[in-house]
């Protein structure tokens, strides 16, 4: 940490249990910049970003000065450098950052250099959860069963991840079957305050992240600044690399009062959801303050941060203060840690009390939590709320539109299918799952007694409902357990399926055979009710067009009814062994009795059992021998995991920059072309240029698993970029789907065809593209396919924020059509030949370049066109090829 200290800022810390130095915010404050104490908390932990990273490169001492004097009421962009301290992996994303970690080992020693300086600089975490799937349910061997299979399935990608554990300094992975990432992260992995020996100097900072998955926002409600991000973007982060990043706008977010009786933390984000999202706040932090705060447990708060990218905002906290510290020692943290955190937040101004200022915002929303009501959001977006009184009668009115866009139903002979008793609204899964409400005892706990006082009154679920039980880590099941609630929730079907995102992230398993036949059959309507956080159509399961987000007692409470055609507050949810109507406020838990049954359950002395073998793993991942060695022995056989070709034929020098010259047009794409219209995550078609190449391979269509899972193999992954079945390419007009024309000539093919032959010849690409390219989840394989693919530039009207930064860490030129000029308006039809004068050596961020295109009549259509490589770093990554192979010739250098 051998930073500049150009404002003389740093100053030293006692706590009890030990003392550190650390970048004083008052201190910066008081020479000359009384604005840092109005400074939102966000800005102010970037500004101690700034402070400790100062370099005279990336971080300059006008940087600082920008952001200690920031100004609530201005609109200036300024574009800062941001380093978080760590980086949080799942394993859809983190496959393939390790398999790029591993690839630079293996350039590095051809180089000559040491294969073992190939390693995360900032500590690198990744929790294995997203691969667990919901075969088995309702049984108590329904979660070995479901872990079995989960291993069969995965054993090649769990594999190259024991060796990656044990090759990597600074990284570490938690197993299969013991947590879903962001609850680990809030209830184990998050420092809140870091303590790190420099050269036998203790020093304190932050804990600030970046993580592979959108919900990395959770931990915000610990008062832990972090994101979600690219693979891309997460890779440099670890290699070292700031994030360039503007400023962000800060909305303040004021909190009233206290939640009502009867109402929860899942109603009050789906209520926070449908404000902000009808408010907007893309690209802005968010910041909750308030009087409101003192009544929301850290819990409530982690719920209300996980949904931050349902209402779009990149970042939405809250402050550190005494519920903060109350977590950190309900949750086994150890005293000294405490210690720091408390002490560290006062220091820095960044402890919330009632006496402290109020900062300055962008703008100010207030929410009276006393106006919160049980809610729902569905049938299709999470922003969409329903309040549970209006449940039935809103699912009525969504009816016809969804029957007017469902399959037309079989024939009417299919149609006499026979099966349980059900119709358009069934209820057919019931999943407590996610993150978002398994990390909150009062939710869950609420829905244990629920299923108590369900089960003492005679009810069950209804016999069509798959039900399931995935927490976010093993301490749920110790409180459950303890409580005595476990049984009630085995009785009605909701057995523990496994630890990690199942239905989230649309694991949910298949449907019984004689449900699914109905539906089919008879075309009907039918509805999940999850506790996730997103429910758009087809992630759930398939065969359910509507999916409902709820709290999980209301999830144990639609798994009685069976039905949305029933109105919970009105109509009884069925009825007692005497006869006797059940309402469901007849069963529902009062606040006293969940906070009673939380105090006699949950210990400090639990979080810290579970969490001591945390990196151990069952018997199943002990069973898996790593490799040995510190590189990876790649195996020319697996489906899974191969060695990318992002290095080959690296020098330690980096060549001239290459003229693009004579490139020929790969698509022609209209606009919102999201990542997965580029990179699509989804089934692999057995006829598509992936299909083919595993079938080559012996493997048959039912095991291909999808694009997701096969991150890690960069030859299926090549194949299925631009292979999603919905891509319109103008070159090819009236065709869906990725193919394209090859030029001259006009023949039709998939377009991972074309490029090869295009490649054969020598032929460099382009991409031309409407507005918003690349927007959509931020996917990494949507920047590495596209240059696998040979593209060399994309020219664009307007480039999504991560999209176009991945484009030039892979070392792609992104270009932007002058302002109003486009495909259309400049008359391009992609039949052109394009020459990019001075991409070899005229380059500079945010200037322009001359594009050229040479039509086949031989007239020249040129246009200047605005270089979107946007920062003096940029550049230096997009010169050497892209940001791994900068890195690696750093390393190199430093031999
Ligand atoms: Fe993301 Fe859902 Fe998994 Fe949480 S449970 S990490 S929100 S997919």
């Amino acid at each position: 940490m051998a930073y500049q200290n150009a404002f003389g800022v740093v100053r030293d810390l006692q706590f009890r249990g030990g003392s550190a130095k650390y970048y004083s915010l008052p201190a910066l404050q008081q020479s000359g910049f009384p604005g840092v104490a109005r400074l939102p908390y966000s800005l102010k932990i970037l500004l101690e970003n700034l402070l400790r990273h100062e370099d005279n490169a990336s971080v300059k001492p006008v940087d600082i000065q920008a952001l200690a004097n920031w100004d609530h009421a201005s609109d200036v962009e300024k574009e800062i450098a941001f380093t978080p301290a760590r980086v949080l992996l799942q394993d859809f994303t983190g496959v393939p950052a390790v398999v790029d970690l591993a690839a630079m080992r293996d350039a590095m020693a051809r180089l000559g250099g040491d294969p073992n300086r190939v390693n995360p600089l900032q500590p690198m975490e990744l929790v294995i959860d997203h691969s667990v799937q919901v075969d088995h349910y309702g049984t108590p061997d329904a979660f070995h069963l479901n872990a079995e299979l989960e291993y069969a399935r995965n054993r090649e990608r769990y594999t190259f991840l024991r060796w990656g554990q044990n090759a990597f300094a600074n990284f570490r992975v938690v197993p299969p079957e013991t947590g879903i990432v962001h609850q680990v992260n809030l209830e184990y992995l998050a420092r809140v305050v870091f303590r790190a020996d420099r050269g036998g100097v203790a020093w304190a900072y932050p804990d600030t992240l970046v993580g592979t998955d959108s919900h990395t926002t959770m931990v915000n409600g610990l008062g832990v600044v972090g994101w979600g991000v690219g693979g891309i973007e997460a890779e440099a982060a670890m290699l070292g690399q700031p994030i360039s990043m503007l400023i962000p706008p800060v909305v303040g977010f004021r909190l009233e009062g206290s939640l009502p009786a009867g109402t929860t933390a899942t109603d009050l984000v789906l209520t926070v959801t449908e404000r902000l999202r009808r408010h907007g706040v893309v690209g802005k932090f968010v910041e909750f303050f308030g009087p409101g705060l003192a009544s929301l447990s850290l819990a409530d708060r982690a719920t209300l941060s996980n949904m931050c990218p349902e209402y779009g905002a990149t970042v939405a906290i809250f402050p550190i203060d005494a519920m903060t510290i109350d977590y950190l020692r309900l949750t086994g943290r150890d005293d000294s840690s405490v210690a720091l955190v408390e002490a560290y937040a006062k220091a820095q101004g960044l402890f919330a009390d009632e006496q402290s200022p109020e900062a300055d915002y962008n703008e100010v929303i207030e929410l009276d939590l006393d106006s919160i009501e049980p809610s729902l959001a569905g049938p299709k977006r999470p922003q969409d709320r329903v309040p549970l009184s209006a449940a039935r009668a809103k699912f009525a009115a969504a009816l016809p539109q969804m029957l007017a866009e469902r399959k037309a139903p079989a024939s009417p002979a299919a149609a006499a299918v026979t099966g349980p008793p059900i119709d358009h609204g069934a209820v057919v899964v019931a999943a407590i799952t996610s993150c978002t409400n398994t990390s909150n005892p009062s939710v869950l706990i609420a829905a244990g007694l629920l299923a108590r006082k369900a089960v003492e009154r005679g009810l069950t679920r209804k016999p069509w409902v798959k039900t399931s039980l995935a927490p976010g880590s093993k301490v749920v099941t110790e409180y459950l357990e303890k409580a005595g609630l476990a049984d009630s929730l085995d009785t009605i079907g909701f057995n523990l399926v496994g630890y990690g995102c199942t239905t989230c992230i649309g694991n949910s398993g298949p449907l019984p055979d004689e449900v699914a036949a109905q539906i089919e059959a008879r075309g009907l309507i039918v509805a999940s009710v999850l506790s996730g956080n997103r429910n758009f159509e087809g992630r759930v399961q398939p065969l359910v067009r509507a999916n409902y987000l709820a709290s999980p007692p209301l999830v144990v409470a639609y798994a009685l009814a069976g039905t949305m055609d029933l109105d919970l507050t009105s109509e009884p949810l069925g009825h007692d062994r005497a006869g006797a109507p059940v309402y469901l406020k007849d069963i529902w838990p009062s606040e006293r009795e969940i906070q009673e049954c939380i105090a006699g359950s949950i210990t400090a002395e639990m979080y810290r059992e579970v969490y001591a073998g945390v990196f151990d793993g069952d018997d199943r991942w002990k069973a898996i021998a790593p490799p040995a060695g510190d590189r990876f022995a790649w195996d020319d056989a697996s489906t899974y995991v191969r060695n990318p070709p992002y290095f080959d034929g690296l020098t330690l020098k980096a060549p001239p920059p290459q003229p693009i010259s004579g490139a020929r047009v790969l698509a022609v794409l209209g606009d919102s072309i999201t990542t997965d219209h580029i990179s699509p995550a989804g089934n692999i078609k057995a006829d598509s240029p992936a299909g083919r190449y595993l079938q080559e391979r012996g493997v048959p269509p039912k095991d291909f698993n999808q694009y997701g899972a096969r991150r890690g193999n960069h030859e299926v992954m090549m194949r299925g970029t631009f292979a999603n079945i919905r891509l319109k390419n103008q070159l090819v007009p009236g065709t869906e789907g990725g193919v394209t024309a090859f030029l001259p000539g006009g023949e039709v093919m998939p377009i991972f065809d074309a490029a090869m032959k295009y490649k054969a010849a020598g032929v460099p690409l382009v991409i031309l593209a409407g507005k918003e390219y690349g927007s959509g989840s931020s996917r990494d394989w949507a920047a590495k396919g596209t240059a696998l693919l040979g593209v060399k530039a994309v020219i664009a009207e307007s480039f999504e924020r991560i999209h176009r930064s991945n484009l030039v860490n892979m070392g792609l030129l992104p270009l932007q059509f002058p302002s109003g000029q486009s495909v259309a308006a400049l008359r391009l039809t992609g039949q052109e030949t394009f020459e990019i004068v001075g991409a070899a050596d005229a380059l500079a961020p945010r200037g322009t370049v001359t594009v050229e295109a040479t039509a086949p009549d031989g007239s020249v259509k040129a246009f200047e066109a605005r270089v979107r490589i946007d920062t003096p770093e940029e550049l230096v990554a997009f010169r050497n090829g892209g940001i791994l192979p900068y890195v690696l010739r750093q390393l190199l250098k430093k031999k």
